[in-house]
């Protein structure tokens, strides 16, 4: 399984600890992250990640462009809906990408475990 995993800046820690719940798993899967989400991610739990630019100088779209080409089989992306972020215009276009081509993506915790969850059984 493919995952991508993004977390802004006022969710990455609640996406080390997401991870950290989940790392059998996470360790099965072939992730990508964000700069900044995949260097945390590296640090606090030794995953194996391909690192793209960070998310404002253009990592959601690298992100976006894998998964329009059918690379991707799911998106973990915790934006903060209360910060507002330089880069909207990607953010909208990563998601838009996972529902143009119906890839699972879950924007905050309680939905990322679920998916995680049941990928976790699979
Ligand atoms: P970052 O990017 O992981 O490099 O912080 C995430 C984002 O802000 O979209």
């Amino acid at each position: 399984m493919k995952l991508a995993l993004i977390a802004h800046d006022g969710k990455k820690d609640a996406m080390i600890a997401l991870a950290g719940d989940f790392l059998p798993l996470l360790r099965r899967c072939q992730l990508m992250a964000t700069g900044t989400t995949g260097t945390r991610l590296h640090a606090a739990h030794g995953l194996t990640i391909e690192r793209m630019l960070s998310g404002p100088l253009g990592g959601d779209l690298q992100i976006g462009a894998r998964l329009a080409v059918g690379d991707l089989d799911g998106v973990i992306f915790l934006r903060d809906p209360m910060t507002p972020q330089p880069h909207e215009p990607d953010i909208n276009a990563l998601v838009r990408a996972c529902d143009v081509h119906d890839v699972p993506c879950a924007t905050n915790v309680a939905t990322a475990r679920l998916l995680l969850t049941r990928w976790s059984s699979e």
